[in-house]
């Protein structure tokens, strides 16, 4: 089983989606792992967009994601890496599918309402800054056996 780090951003809970988004990930079979609400620090918000230092929208972004409180998410199932990040849908709102959070949410390229890794490296860097080992719940989803059934 795999891991992934994803966070419902600051739009969505202002917006009230929370609910919402939850339940695809839910419906779709989706183990919850760990969840934190919780305000991203400056330092936090630069260490999580490293990546994008230095593009035009680098500043706008840490302004948008540290200005109101996030959830922070772990989900595990297996390829749940590429499966959240296909429910989340595509950066730029002319991308997004409708059926996926931000196809159906979602009109701005920045405020997209949620974040999902990437990649296997980027949901164990995300995953680490976000959380500590023992916050992370190893348990019995019981309807995996419905979910999985090999
Ligand atoms: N973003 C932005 N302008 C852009 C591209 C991205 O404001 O032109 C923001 C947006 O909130 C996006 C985040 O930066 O979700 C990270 O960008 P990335 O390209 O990693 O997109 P994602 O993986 O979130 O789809």
């Amino acid at each position: 089983m795999e891991k992934t780090f994803s966070m419902i951003k600051p739009d969505g809970i202002q917006r009230g989606l929370v609910g919402e988004i939850l339940q695809r990930f839910e419906k779709k079979g989706i183990k919850i792992a760990a969840m934190k609400f919780m305000m991203i620090s400056r330092e936090l918000a630069e260490k999580h967009y490293t990546a994008h230092k230095g593009k035009v929208f680098y500043d706008d972004l840490i302004r948008f994601i540290t200005s109101s409180p996030v959830l922070a998410m772990v989900f595990e199932g297996e390829d749940v890496i590429n499966i959240v990040r296909k429910l989340a849908g595509a950066t730029s709102p002319e991308a997004a599918l409708p059926g996926t959070v931000r196809g159906d949410y979602s009109l701005d390229v920045e405020y997209n309402l949620i974040h999902a890794s990437d990649s296997k490296e980027s949901a164990e860097r995300e995953i680490s800054l976000f959380f500590r080992e023992e916050e992370i719940i190893n348990y019995e989803l019981i309807t995996a056996k419905w979910v999985y059934p090999k």
